[in-house]
């Protein structure tokens, strides 16, 4: 290029010898001053300058073809000329740069990550293989069901799998079996299997195989007894104590009790023959921790009313609250014997009420041994008048004994 434009300069511009000289002569700076050379000096010697200026081009010294400036020639060389020789890092083989290009990323020796994404980095020639026989993350049919698992969760797989084989766990003589068949193995075919004495639930910890089994059965005959005898016992005080639990929990606590008589005629013929029979209500409370009472009736009357009335009387039974609660007991107590007509409307229910006398001494808190006799009516209802309506039906006769919440005094 430079040579180019000397000629111009020669022929056109400067056909004078002596001027050409004076120009030759001229201080100038080398052409590749921008790129970076320092050279600078008469135009006649840039020429030979140029023969070795390091920013200068030239021709590949590798006869790539390529015009490289001398500066860069050696890394031309090492990293980038087609015509370089180089090897490659993994297999070592050693090729021109061009086919080196190539080779990169096809390179057998190179490692690469499994596709499988199982973390391991093996050469790429090995990936098949890898993957086929070594590979965490291939897909491994189970054995005994056939399920196909990652290689990596087959044991825990095997843990559990249903047809993998499992000794009994008695250790009988039977060869180990799929692990779902096992149940039905201890059941009904283990030979070892510990069957439990049938008096297992009395006490007896005997266990073992049939013949043992029916041998012990035959011989233990009193200890067997002895035990069923045992829990005989203790199921009767467990039953005792539910039973008081249960009339615990059902205790009526609503202040009213509705007291339902059977078998009317049987008794009313029993009190008839008999001196003084008294039948007594359930206990009730007048509320939840309220005074306990319990009613009392003597269907063939007492004192004023025997041999006439039936008499009613409310008897204070020692509760579990009396402690908290005012005495004596102020609460107006009401009776009341049921008409059951077929026409509720024409029912003519038989009503007596009283408030206690706080004088008189039933109702004081009540001792641990209640009186025999409470507070009521001797003559509430007369014999006579019993018959008249339908008090008595279908042999029960119903009498409500309530108590009234206003005058009950809060603790
Ligand atoms: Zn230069
Ligand atoms: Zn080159
Ligand atoms: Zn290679
Ligand atoms: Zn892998
Ligand atoms: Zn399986
Ligand atoms: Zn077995
Ligand atoms: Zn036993």
């Amino acid at each position: 290029m430079f040579k180019y434009l000397l000629c111009k300069l020669k022929k056109k511009i400067y056909p004078d010898p002596e001027s050409e000289k004076a120009i030759m002569g001229s201080v100038v700076y080398c052409i590749h001053h921008k790129e970076g050379c320092q050279w600078s000096d008469e135009l006649r010697k840039l020429k030979a300058h140029l023969n070795t200026c390091k920013y200068d081009a030239i021709l590949c010294a590798a006869q790539c073809g390529a015009m490289i400036p001398r500066v860069l020639m050696q890394d031309h060389l090492r990293y980038t000329c087609p015509r370089r020789r180089a090897h490659c890092d993994h297999c070592g083989k050693e090729f021109s740069g061009s086919a080196l290009e190539e080779h990169q990323g096809n390179c057998g020796h190179e490692p690469v990550y499994c596709e499988n994404k199982c973390g391991a980095k093996v050469q790429r020639r090995h990936t098949q293989q890898h993957m086929q026989q070594h590979c965490s993350k291939r897909l491994v049919a189970c054995r005994h069901c056939a399920q196909r698992y990652t290689q990596d969760t087959l044991s825990a797989h095997g843990a559990t799998c249903a047809r993998a084989p499992v000794p009994c766990p008695q250790r009988c003589a039977a060869a180990p079996m799929p692990r779902d068949e096992l149940d039905s193995h201890l059941r009904e075919h283990c030979a070892a299997a510990g069957m439990a004495c049938a008096f297992r639930d009395a006490g007896c910890r005997f266990k073992g195989t049939r013949q043992a089994l029916d041998r012990h059965v035959e011989e233990s005959c009193q200890q067997h007894l002895a035990l069923v005898s045992a829990l005989a016992t203790r199921q009767a005080r467990a039953l005792d104590a539910l039973r008081s639990a249960v009339a615990r929990l059902s205790v009526n606590c609503s202040g009213a009790l509705v007291w339902r008589i059977t078998d009317w005629a049987a008794k009313m013929a029993d009190a008839k023959c008999k001196d003084g029979v008294e039948l007594v209500s359930p206990a009730f409370y007048t509320s939840q921790y309220g005074y306990k009472l319990q009613a009392s009736l003597f269907l063939n009357g007492n004192g004023a009313g025997e041999a006439s009335h039936i008499s009613v009387y409310i008897k204070i039974l020692p509760g579990e609250y009396d402690a908290l609660l005012r005495w004596p007991f102020a609460h107006t107590v009401s009776f009341t014997l049921f008409d059951q007509s077929s026409s509720p409307d024409r029912a003519c229910n038989i009503v007596e009420s009283f408030v206690p006398d706080p004088t008189w001494k039933n109702f004081q808190r009540p001792s641990k041994e209640p009186d025999a006799l409470g507070f009521g009516f001797p003559r509430f209802v007369s014999h006579e008048m019993l018959k008249k309506r339908n008090f008595v039906k279908d042999d029960v006769m119903f009498l409500r004994v309530k108590v009234d919440p206003s005058k009950i005094v809060a603790v």
